[in-house]
Formats: C-alpha cells, sequence, structure tokens
C-alpha cells in the first residue's frame, strides 16, 4: 500500500429520514413542533416504511411529508438466503443501483447478532476476503447503514448486537459510522448497549487513534492473522503502510484510553499462517496487551488460492497459544451456508436486476 489510505465519498445524495436523529428530522422537514422529530424516529425504529404507517401524525402532515420524500428506505432487499442454523444474508440494492449484502447470524442461545457493511467493495484488498477481491466502489450513507439493521430485523425479531464486519473497512467512514451508532444507541431508538456493538477494523493506525480520542466507545475487534510483518505484509496490505509495530502502539493507547479488551481475530488458512511458529509470534507480540483471540477457521471462497486448516493444524496452533498463556476461543461457523461468514460477502458491487 504506497498510497495513503483516504476516506472514500459516498454517492452525495441527501440523507434518507431513517439515518437522522429526532432534531435532525425535524430539522429537515422544517417542523415547528419538534416532538413530531421524535414521533417519526419512533416509527422508523418500530418498523415504519413509509409516512403513510404513521397513524398518529395528522393526515395532512403525513401527505406533507410524503410529498418532501416519497420514500422513506433509500435501499431494498432483492434477495434473502436462509441458513439452517438460523442465519439469513441479505442482498441490498441502494438507490444508485450499487449492490451490498447484510447478515443476521444467530447463536446457540438464540441471540440475533447483525453483522453491516460499510462501504460498497473494500479498497483494503485483505488476500483471503472475497469483498477485498472486488475493489472499492463508494463509502456507504449512514442511512443505507440503519437500513440493513432495519432490514435485517424486519426478517423477525429486532437484532441484540451489532458487528460492522460486513463488506468495507468501517474506519475509512467514520463520517457515516458514528452518526449510525449514535441513532443506534439512542434511548428513544434502538437503544442498544454501546458494549453489543463491534468495529471490526484491518488495522487503521489513524482510524483506532480517532476512536481512542473521540470514541465512540464501543468494542474493538483487530483483524490480525499473522504477527509476523513479513507474513502479514504478503496477507494484508495494510501492514505495508501501518506495521506489527505501529498497530501495537495504536492499540496500547486505545487501551491505555479506554481499559478495555481488545478482539483479535485470526483467520486460518491451512499451511499459511496456521504453524506452530505462527501461534508464538502472535503470543509474544500480544504482549502486554488485554485480549481475547479469536481463531477462526478460514472460510472458504472458491475463487482465493487457499485451504481450510486441517483438524491437526488448528488443534496444534490453538493448543500453543493455550499453552503460553494467550485467551483464545474458537468462533462458531455461523451463516457459511449463505456465503455469509466472515469474509465471504460480495458477489458483486452493482445490481445486475436494476
Ligand atoms: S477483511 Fe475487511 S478490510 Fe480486509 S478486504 Fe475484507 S472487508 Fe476489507
Amino acid at each position: 500500500m504506497d498510497e495513503p489510505v483516504m476516506e472514500g465519498q459516498d454517492n452525495g445524495s441527501a440523507v434518507h429520514p431513517t439515518g437522522l436523529l429526532p432534531d435532525q428530522i425535524a430539522a429537515r422537514f422544517g417542523m415547528d413542533k419538534p416532538f413530531r422529530g421524535k414521533q417519526i424516529f419512533r416509527w422508523i425504529v418500530k418498523g415504519a416504511r413509509s409516512f403513510e404507517d404513521m397513524t398518529d401524525l395528522p393526515s395532512t402532515e403525513r401527505e406533507r411529508l410524503t410529498v418532501l420524500s416519497p420514500r422513506l428506505f433509500s435501499s431494498e432487499i432483492v434477495e434473502t438466503l436462509a441458513d439452517g442454523d438460523g442465519s439469513s444474508k441479505i442482498k441490498i440494492r441502494l438507490n444508485d443501483g450499487a449492490a451490498i449484502e447484510a447478515v443476521l447470524l444467530a447463536d446457540h442461545e438464540g441471540r440475533l447478532t447483525a453483522c453491516l457493511s460499510t462501504q460498497v467493495g473494500c479498497p483494503m484488498a485483505c488476500s483471503f476476503c472475497k469483498t477485498g477481491t472486488l475493489g472499492f466502489l463508494r463509502n456507504l450513507r449512514v442511512d443505507e447503514i440503519i437500513e440493513q439493521y432495519l432490514l435485517l430485523a424486519a426478517l423477525g425479531r429486532k437484532p441484540s448486537n451489532v458487528v460492522f464486519m460486513g463488506m468495507g473497512e468501517p474506519l475509512l467512514n467514520l463520517k457515516a459510522l458514528r452518526p449510525a451508532i449514535q441513532i443506534l444507541t439512542d434511548p428513544d431508538g434502538f437503544n442498544l448497549s454501546t458494549r453489543k456493538i463491534t468495529i471490526s477494523t484491518c488495522g487503521l493506525v489513524p482510524g483506532i487513534m480517532s476512536l481512542a480520542d473521540e470514541g465512540p466507545h464501543v468494542r474493538l475487534a483487530i483483524s490480525l492473522t499473522a504477527a509476523t510483518d513479513e507474513l502479514r505484509d504478503t496477507l494484508m496490505p495494510v501492514n505495508r503502510r501501518w506495521n506489527l509495530a505501529a498497530l501495537k502502539k495504536a492499540l496500547l493507547y486505545y487501551q491505555g484510553k479506554t481499559g478495555d479488551r481488545i478482539s483479535l481475530e485470526a483467520a486460518i488458512m491451512g499451511g499459511v499462517n496456521s504453524g506452530v511458529e505462527g501461534a508464538r509470534a502472535m503470543a509474544a507480540w500480544i504482549h502486554p496487551l488485554k485480549v481475547q483471540v479469536n481463531v477462526i477457521l478460514w472460510n472458504p471462497v472458491e475463487e482465493l488460492p487457499y485451504r481450510q486448516p486441517t483438524r491437526e493444524e488448528m488443534a496444534s496452533f490453538e493448543t500453543e497459544l493455550e499453552r503460553l498463556g494467550v485467551n483464545a476461543v474458537r468462533r462458531a461457523k455461523r451463516g457459511r451456508g449463505v456465503g455469509g461468514a466472515c469474509g465471504q460477502l460480495g458477489d458483486t458491487l452493482m445490481d445486475s436486476q436494476r
């Protein structure tokens, strides 16, 4: 990565009401009664799909709003794929024809997690990730992020957790990510706890520093994958810009400011980063960070030149981490049946059905 990583632009059109807080809604629609903004906000959270659904607004007001903003949502589902494990993947068409995906992950306790995208494609080009092979089209706007959550909630129940681990690098789109988290945690809105929201990054040092200094104070996950610069350089181009030493310095700063434990994600590919020497390098790099390592069996993507690790490779990697005192857990393979597991998102960046 020789060029500086720049924040991308969104498609430039106005944010739909789904991406606005109550006072912003009132201001956008010139409301002389500010409580109307809160009323509309609450209707959106409850699942309203048009102003006509908002039955406690006077009919003249509903008509006026519909003229001003004929479509409450800017995006729509074009396909829903359900996995046998209770997870679902939705393909979403945005109003400029771009396509993204979002995933509802169900765990054994019946807890639902919404895995949301922040960009159309991704510029970070991690070699083991399908989204990374697609290239980058644009950033998502705040309404396009919130609508993923609303569309997933409409499949059944409201997800209690949110992970920004879908398409894109969230820290390249802090402009939309910050207001989206504000909406998701607003007590009059979805009222999610900040402890139930996770931002996952490939290791963008300026973004980590910005989170440490300015928040939001949610959970942080780092896609580490390998703990030697030699290997990480080949798997994750971001490492050529901010190497492991720079990443660790940023994480120590973040931890010093927040006191939070950080999750390190390690997608294990057979014969690539599955050896015990990789586990040893990881254990050595981690110290003195307070972390949990999530060991993930790499999810197969046909067009990528990797294989899954064998059972023996996984066992020896995990045993070595454990022997060296690392807090490591194996992450369950949810959503894999619909291509919705980690690193599997993104068939295309444009919706061909448009
Ligand atoms: S792993 Fe994340 S940051 Fe890397 S290419 Fe995939 S979506 Fe982008």
